[in-house]
């Protein structure tokens, strides 16, 4: 069947400028990381892209490795590119990634130029695409001198292969290394894509946003959800068909991950969600949303319905100073 965008597909979403650059993106993103490899199926990773789309979602996140297998993710958006979304490459920000394990061999990971630069060519060919919106490093290396690892990403962008680069799970030292090297070669670090979510708070206390807000760079929160933790499901155990039931992939959170400690701040949210009449989810991307300088809450979604309750959770209004308040003393517990 043919795929036409919705013509309402503007009318809701709302988008948040990334940093001090140009660039607005929509205040949930869709990641392929999990649910659209060669292990699910195809028409179910289409639906969910093409309701994305249809409800504003113009940002889709993907990494060399995402799968499995490791590129499989670029293959299936390569294809629904191709097949659906043609028309409308120019209202999309597509990303990729390299830092991780992708080939054998001392060149198929980590920050060398060397493995970064051939990665984008193969992510390109993949994605059949002539560039990428945004190119990230996608963890520190400590080898590397971060001249020739930012080196690189200023190259792609001079060579025409990404409109903009980013860092990934650096921590505020080093991202603002990376930051000053980029300026210096006069390509801005567009944004960081650190995980955070109610159960994860490092990028406060490690002064990661400050650093950020700084350097002119946005933020693009990865697991707000905390892989599913913080919705409804896991509160009766652990539910068939979930990412933790089906064991860690690429390294996606098993059933280890559903830790008594992290299940009793859960539960502990839990009447605070209800007591505002919203899902566990909505609870959780209002709050990582509250502070302006995140740009994006980068979600996944397994199904379509997933994907809609989650984009839901930009309806109504955002979370007050005595809400904050009881999540902070529940998050204590
Ligand atoms: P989330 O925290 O949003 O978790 C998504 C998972 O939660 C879904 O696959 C689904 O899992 C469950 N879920 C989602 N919505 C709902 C809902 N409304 N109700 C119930 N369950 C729901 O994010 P991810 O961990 O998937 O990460 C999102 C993206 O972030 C990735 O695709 C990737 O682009 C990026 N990322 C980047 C990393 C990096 O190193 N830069 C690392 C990790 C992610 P289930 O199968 O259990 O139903």
């Amino acid at each position: 069947t043919m795929y036409r965008a919705a013509p309402g597909r503007y009318e809701e979403m709302a988008f948040r400028r990334c940093g001090r650059s140009g660039l607005k993106l929509p205040a949930i993103s869709l990641g392929l990381w999990q649910n659209f490899g060669g292990l699910d199926s195809y028409e179910t990773g289409r639906a969910i892209l093409h309701r994305a789309f249809d409800r504003g979602v113009t940002h889709f996140d993907l990494a060399n490795n995402y799968g499995p297998p490791p590129g499989a993710a670029e293959e299936m958006f390569g294809r629904v590119l191709a097949s659906d979304f043609k028309p409308y490459r120019d209202e999309m920000i597509v990303s990729s990634k390299a830092g991780y394990l992708m080939w054998p061999g001392p060149y198929g990971e980590w920050g060398s130029r060397k493995y970064l630069l051939s990665s984008l060519d193969a992510s390109l060919k993949r994605l059949g695409l002539d560039y990428v919106d945004i190119y990230y490093h996608h963890r520190p290396d400590p080898e590397t001198p971060i001249e020739e690892s930012m080196g690189a990403l200023a190259d792609a962008v001079h060579q025409g292969k990404a409109l903009y680069v980013g860092i990934s799970n650096y921590r505020a030292a080093d991202a603002k290394r990376a930051i000053d090297t980029l300026k210096a070669l006069g390509v801005p670090c567009l944004i960081h894509q650190p995980n955070y979510s109610m159960l994860d708070r490092w990028i406060e206390t490690d002064g990661l946003l400050d650093v950020l807000e700084e350097g002119g760079a946005g933020t693009i929160v990865y697991s707000p959800l905390q892989q599913g933790l913080l919705t409804d499901k896991y509160l009766d155990g652990i539910p068939e068909g979930s990412r933790a039931a089906r064991g860690s992939r690429g390294g996606s959170m098993g059933a280890e991950g559903v830790s008594d400690a992290r299940l009793a701040k859960v539960k502990a949210l839990a009447p605070i969600a209800a007591r505002l009449g919203l899902p566990l989810a909505h609870l959780a991307l209002k709050w990582v949303l509250r502070d302006p300088r995140v740009t994006s809450a980068l979600i996944g979604a397994r199904t379509v319905a997933q994907l809609d309750d989650s984009l839901d959770a930009l309806k109504g209004n955002g979370l007050s100073d005595s809400d904050l308040h009881e999540i902070e003393k529940a998050l204590s517990t």
